[in-house]
């Protein structure tokens, strides 16, 4: 080969090479480029997921450290250093042993914990776990798991976790659930559509069933029959969210046994509030229900023998009251003779003492009786209060006179009026009069003032007796109460005055109460009464009687009809000793007869009679006989309903038993004789 021929050939070997050695460089400075950018990615990604690591590391609620298995610390969290209050002095040790007496003084037993710790680095097993009690009552469950690299041991992950609230938690329902085992009541859950879910031992000792027995079923198998309405009723008013209170019904036990219960439901919840289900406590009052029961029906035996007290008063008073007519008649027919002789004429007194005061007791008997029976209407009408006073007085006086006391009345000046019962305000005040006559000594002062208080009138009966102790005020008003109750008290009664003050006053829209300082005080007895307004003053009946009273036939027919013989005969004697034509008849029947024979002027009827009333006669009397003759009902009934009865019966008068001779007097003097007499 030439030399430039050569040389051309090695230049251009020369130029070769260099251009391959030029790409070589290229290519291996292009991969070394790759080669670092994918370094780069990977540092970074690297840098990435470490950084991830340290959040997650950082986010979790659990304290975590991780040791070597020399027991150096490697890593550990914030979160662990603040659980167990480490101070950043410690820290900067990274010795696991140094770190450990700061982390065991947190324990309720120091000695334990460390004891457990050093176990755990001896037999260095896999896995542990411990629940930790601290000192101030926080408790932390520690886990720790062996770490392994490439299938060797290299250290350890120490976890805790402060779990003092779960724990808290827990305890609570513990303690719940003895509760609701403990209880006596039946404590059940159920659904929203009555399927039993829980049942604690007070439901078995109250329905008998076993939870096992129950639980999964229907609540109705608890309900009787006749109740089974009631459940689709709860279950709605829950499902409204509404709780059901003391729910008092009846439910079955397991034997058949029905039973009284008082049911009280909730709703109970989910965390979002939804209802989910019901919980029913069931609590027996089977017991308490019979003892309510027992209770009233022991309120109705005492209402009910109350009742027949009542009744067996007023019968008892109705039968005292006949006697009293005949032994008046006769006491009456004495007197008559009594002129001759002094002491037939002191006998016919005390007769005559002994009798009204046995009058006055019996009526005011009848009159409590048949007032606490509802069967006592008042006669109102407009009356003056003077009146009233007047007509008290009249009747108190020769009680308080013949005691030996002073008696003062005081009244405003000006006229008062009152809607009521003259007869019974009158009794009321009377009662008052001689009760302070009665419990006062001879001698003693007794008062009875009036005076206005706005639209009341109050009346006080005041006296210097021997008083009334502070605890009695109130009671002396109830029936048969004395204050003096022995049987050596020095003053007759029944108790009964008061009592039948009280129910006047009410019946007239008043009040009564009484007021002393205690015994050997005095007493003061006030009557507070609604007042009306002033009017022109009524005519009183009294006075217009007593005019038509002032004159009358002296001799008339008098059929005397009574089936007590004792009673007909002696009025009979008694009325021919006055100077009348008289006759007898002992029932209703031969009345009837006697007054178509007799033709009286007057017939005195008792009512009470065999074969015919006297209701009945009296109207067969009047169809025969007309206006022309006076028909005078006698009873011992005298209530107003009474009254009206015997006058639709035709009577003209009516009388009530023992009669007042001055009364039938009176009437007989107003008597006129038939045209044909
Ligand atoms: P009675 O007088 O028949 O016993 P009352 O019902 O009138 O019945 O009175 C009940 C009781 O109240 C009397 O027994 C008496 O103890 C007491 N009492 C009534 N009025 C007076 C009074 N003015 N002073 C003291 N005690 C009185």
């Amino acid at each position: 080969m030439a030399p430039d021929d050569q040389d051309k050939q090695l230049r251009a070997v020369a130029l070769k090479n260099s251009q391959t050695i030029l790409a070589a460089r290229q290519r291996a400075e292009g991969e070394r480029d790759r080669a670092q950018g994918a370094l780069e990615l990977k540092t970074k990604e690297l840098a990435r997921a470490l950084a991830t690591m340290r959040a997650t590391f950082e986010s979790t609620t659990d304290g975590i450290l991780v040791t070597d298995s020399g027991g150096h610390v490697e890593a550990f969290n914030q979160r662990f250093t603040r659980l167990w209050g480490l101070p950043e002095a410690i820290l900067q040790s990274m010795d696991h042993q140094q770190w450990l007496p700061a982390i065991a003084a947190n324990l309720a037993d120091p000695a334990a914990f460390s004891a457990r710790i050093a176990e755990i680095y001896a037999t260095a097993p896999d896995t542990t776990f411990d629940v930790l009690q601290l000192a101030d009552g926080r408790v932390f469950e520690r886990f720790s798991t062996v770490q392994t690299t490439e299938g060797e041991r290299t250290g350890r992950v120490w976890n805790v976790r402060d779990v003092t609230e779960r724990r808290q938690e827990h305890e609570g329902r513990f303690r719940l659930a003895a509760l609701v085992e403990s209880s006596d009541d039946a404590i059940i859950s159920k659904s929203l559509e009555g399927v039993i879910s829980t049942w604690n031992d007070g439901a078995q000792r109250v329905f008998g069933y076993t939870a096992a027995e129950v639980v999964g079923k229907s609540i109705t198998i608890l309900i009787p029959p006749d109740r089974i309405h009631e459940e689709p009723e709860i279950l709605a008013q829950i499902r409204r969210g509404d709780r059901i209170n003391h729910f008092e019904t009846e439910r079955v036990r397991k034997d058949g046994g029905r039973i009284d219960v008082s049911v009280t439901a909730s709703p109970i919840r989910d965390d979002e509030g939804r209802i989910i289900g019901v919980s029913k406590i069931a609590r027996d009052i089977t017991q308490a229900k019979r003892i309510e029961r027992e209770n009233l029906r022991l309120v109705e035996v005492l209402k009910e023998s109350d009742r027949r007290k009542d009744e067996f008063l007023a019968i008892l008073a109705h039968e005292l009251r006949n006697p009293l007519a005949p032994i008046r008649n006769a006491a009456q027919i004495l007197r008559t003779r009594s002129g001759e002789d002094p002491e037939l004429g002191w006998a016919t007194e005390v007769m005559d003492r002994q009798l009204a005061q046995m009058t006055r007791l019996v009526d005011d008997l009848l009159d409590v009786s048949r007032i606490s029976r509802g069967k006592v209407p008042l006669q109102q009408e407009r009356v003056d209060l003077a009146t009233i006073i007047t007509s008290a007085l009249d009747g108190a006086r020769p009680l308080i006179e013949k005691a030996g006391q002073v008696l003062t009345v005081a009244a405003p000046a000006h006229r008062i009026f009152l809607h009521a019962d003259p007869v019974r305000l009158s009794q009321v005040v009377l009662n008052l009069l001689s009760n302070a006559a009665k419990y006062t000594n001879p001698g003693g002062r007794i008062s009875l003032t009036t005076e206005e208080d706005g639209e009341w009138v109050l009346i006080r009966v005041k006296d210097s007796g021997i008083g009334l102790p502070a605890d009695r005020l109130d009671d002396i008003f109830e029936m048969f109460v004395q204050v003096d109750s022995s049987l050596e008290r020095s003053h007759s009664g029944l108790g009964i005055g008061l009592t039948l003050v009280r129910q006047l006053v009410a019946m007239h829209g008043g009040t009564v109460a009484a007021q002393s300082d205690g015994p050997d005080k005095g007493s003061e007895f006030i009557v507070r009464l609604p007042t009306v307004g002033a009017l022109d003053e009524p005519r009183s009946a009294a006075a217009a009687s007593e005019e038509q009273a002032s004159s009358g036939p002296s001799t008339l027919r008098i059929l005397v009809v009574d089936d007590s013989r004792d009673s007909a005969e002696s009025l009979v004697l008694l009325l021919r000793l006055l100077g009348h034509e008289t006759r007898a008849a002992y029932d209703g029947l031969e009345a009837v007869h006697a007054a178509e024979d007799f033709r009286p002027d007057v017939v005195l009827l008792d009512i009470g009679l065999p074969k015919l009333n006297g209701y009945e006669a009296a109207r067969r009397i009047r169809e025969v006989h007309g206006a022309d003759l006076t028909l005078i009902a006698l009873t011992g009934w005298g209530q107003a309903e009474d009254r009206r009865t015997s006058r639709e019966a035709g009577f003209d008068h009516h009388l009530t038993k023992p009669v007042e001779f001055e009364v039938l007097l009176g009437l007989l003097k107003t008597a006129k004789k038939r045209p044909n007499h």
